[in-house]
């Protein structure tokens, strides 16, 4: 029998013999009366099996051979704390599916799907399945790019998770980081907050277009000018996917103290820092009850969601987060005179036992925060022991979050709090690829053996971390899937089938780069984007291409060796996926990973030559009209990335690439007047300041 590959690994699954022909007299039929979710369950089965007949609240004896009939009950096979999404698919002579709940029936119809071969044959197959964690899914941070999303890109997003069952989409809708572009601190709301007209996060972002020239874009995020939040949160409940907002509070949390000082943290001598709360400030709890509540109203409680996720990472200070002296260092913890009467833990601990408390009291059930700083500041128990004494501690969820490898030992589960694993699927698209399967997969099975209950990874979103998303759709949904060797080629022979051979060679290639190591490591050091971030020890603006530059100089040979090995694995990485798309499952996922790796090469190709063009300056002729011909690769590069990748993901992406195209511009021009006649120390052409 030939093999069936379904995304996430159903729990059990026997095959019969023989299979079955779905014609055009087949039907779907409903055993409930027609709802939002049982619709989409239609049109997931209509999507693979063609334009069928639908009809809802029909008895199940109404069924005849070559019909799909899907109702409620019978389902004693089910028994997990998943139970509420399983499903009993049975495909003979005809289809059932069965399902404690509509989400149930919701899922055996993407199972479905997923069976249906050419001429509309699916295999002869039980299958009796139900997910391990009940929340799987993944948070989009509130950054570049997604500022950029529609309604209409938000909705995709939600049906490639529905196709996966994965049910949770966490969004970002207030979060501040640190100076990087335009002298500005890297902030974004998409709410709009009608109480705090102040609070908007203009961006402006230029950039080289291939296609268009230059571009001077200013916009706000479309989330905020379109009001989006609660269409997005609507579209998910009818796909079973849960949306809900992530709004940070103390860490990463500039914009709004530094546009209302009176909330802001102060410095010793009573001035606002702009960045993080004074936690004594009544005022505090009144602007953040506030917004929430905003939120909760407007959002939340008409669509039935009951999940809020307060952040609370990375409370401590930092260089970047005042725009007027980026290369400060400053504090988010208050030292006004009320709050250095009292100790950092306690004012925390004080703080976020009164924001679970207001949730809880406006009918949040779920209350979400990062695990990192209660562990920084040694303040896991102290937290779960308050939350107990405030009724609370079954209301919090704690998501332990960590992106490398080696996980952490423990999520304490002793501690008796709930707990969600975040795992990476992809962030910085407009960086450079990174694999992140490993992480995914050691941080879910760490999850598993320690009774976490939920999965929501950490990222933002690209097409091309599909790869990622289907290894946290398998994991999640079922914890004792096979190894992650079995995982990536099961999933490339659901990608390219018979061609999944070929398949395995041209990505073994893309992983040699993309992979945690040591290869990496060093190629992320070569883009611009480490370099936006202020160092208190450098001039800023930094140096691009000068600092990377000056560092592989450090080590030449070594730095060669390197460069070549990764341009040898991207080029092989390159031709694999373009002659492999044509037969692929989804073409513009390889397209992603194929441009991946001409962005990789390319960048390798342009440090191999200012490499050898330092060293040879002065020497050598022609120095600039080769730099001409990578200034061309790099112009294709471009193009190809806005051919690719979406639209919203464009600015920030082409702007990294605009970056480097800029600094090879500048030393080509430099070059080219030193061969006619105007020499300038090699130090001068290739560095800036
Ligand atoms: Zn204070």
């Amino acid at each position: 029998m030939d093999e069936v590959v379904v995304f996430p690994e159903p729990k059990d699954l026997k095959r019969y013999d023989g299979v079955l022909t779905v014609t055009g007299g087949s039907r779907i039929l409903f055993g409930p009366e027609e709802s939002p979710v049982l619709r989409h369950a239609a049109s997931e089965v209509r999507r693979a099996l063609g334009n069928l007949e639908v009809r809802f609240g029909v008895p199940e004896g109404e069924a005849g051979p070559g019909d799909v009939w899907l109702g409620l009950g019978g389902c004693r096979e089910l028994s997990g704390r998943g139970k509420a999404e399983g499903y009993v698919l049975d495909v003979r002579d005809r289809i059932t599916v069965r399902a404690p709940e509509e989400a149930g029936l919701f899922y055996g119809a993407v199972t479905l799907a997923q069976l249906v071969r050419p001429g509309g044959t699916v295999p002869g197959l039980r299958i009796v399945d139900e997910p391990d964690f009940v929340r799987r899914g993944i948070f989009v941070e509130n950054k570049w790019g997604m500022d950029l999303m529609s309604l209409e890109n938000w909705k995709d997003v939600i049906d490639v998770l529905s196709r996966l069952k994965l049910n949770t989409l966490d969004i970002g809708v207030y979060g501040c980081w640190c100076v990087q572009y335009e002298g500005q601190v890297t902030e974004f709301l998409t709410v709009p907050l009608p109480n705090y007209p102040l609070l908007r996060t203009e961006k402006t972002i230029r950039y080289y277009s291939p296609s268009s020239g230059w571009k001077h874009l200013t916009y706000l995020p479309v989330l905020f000018e379109e009001d989006l939040l609660g269409d997005i949160v609507k579209y998910g409940r009818e796909r079973n996917v849960l949306v809900y907002p992530h709004f940070n509070s103390l860490g990463h949390n500039t914009l709004i103290p530094r546009l209302y000082p009176e909330v802001s943290a102060k410095d010793e001598e009573g001035e606002p820092t702009g960045y993080g709360y004074c936690l004594s400030e009544p005022g505090t709890y009144k602007m953040v009850f506030s917004m929430y509540g905003h939120i909760i109203k407007s959002y939340l409680l008409p669509n039935g969601v009951r999940h809020f996720h307060i952040g609370m990472d990375e409370v401590y200070p930092v260089v970047g987060a005042d725009p007027r002296d980026p290369k400060r260092r400053v504090d988010p913890w208050c030292r006004c005179d009320r709050c250095r009467g009292r100790s950092r833990d306690e004012l925390f601990l004080d703080y976020v036992v009164k924001l679970c408390s207001y949730l809880v009291e406006q009918g949040i059930e779920h209350i979400s925060m990062w695990h990192d700083q209660f562990a920084r500041q040694g303040l896991l128990e102290a937290l779960s022991e308050r939350l107990e004494e405030a009724g609370l501690r079954d209301k919090v969820v704690l998501h332990w979050w960590h992106y490398g490898l080696a996980p952490p030992e423990s999520i304490r589960p002793e501690l008796g709090m709930r707990a969600w694993m975040t795992p990476m699927h992809g962030y910085f698209f407009w960086w450079v690829y990174g694999s992140y399967l490993r992480n995914i997969h050691d941080m879910l099975k760490l999850g598993a053996s320690q009774g976490a209950e939920g999965a929501e990874s950490y990222g933002a979103y690209d097409p091309a971390f599909h790869r990622e998303l289907c290894c946290l759709a398998e994991y999640s949904w079922r914890n004792d899937a096979g190894d992650l060797e079995g995982f990536r080629r099961k999933y490339l022979r659901y990608m390219f089938g018979e061609a999944s051979r070929e398949a395995e060679e041209a990505m073994g290639h893309l992983e040699a780069v993309a992979e945690h190591g040591e290869l990496h490591s060093f190629l992320r050091l070569l883009f611009p984007y480490p370099y936006t971030y202020v160092n208190p020890k450098k001039p800023y603006p930094r140096d691009y291409p000068g600092e990377p530059l000056r560092n592989l100089l450090s080590d030449v040979e070594g730095s060669e060796g390197k460069l070549r090995t990764i341009i040898g694995h991207a080029r092989a990485a390159e031709e694999g996926f373009s002659s492999l798309k044509g037969r692929a499952r989804f073409p513009e996922v390889v397209d992603g990973w194929e441009v991946e790796a001409l962005r990789i090469r390319t960048f390798a190709e342009e440090f191999l030559f200012l490499l050898r063009a330092f060293r040879e300056y002065g020497r050598a002729e022609g120095l600039g009209e080769e730099l001409e011909g990578l200034l061309e690769a790099h112009d294709h590069l471009m193009a190809e990335v806005e051919r690719v990748k979406k639209p919203y993901l464009l600015p920030q992406t082409l702007r990294e690439l605009t970056t480097m195209r800029r600094g090879l511009a500048r030393i080509r021009r430099k070059l080219l007047s030193a061969a006619e006649g105007e020499v300038l120390p090699a130090e001068e052409v290739f560095f800036d300041g």
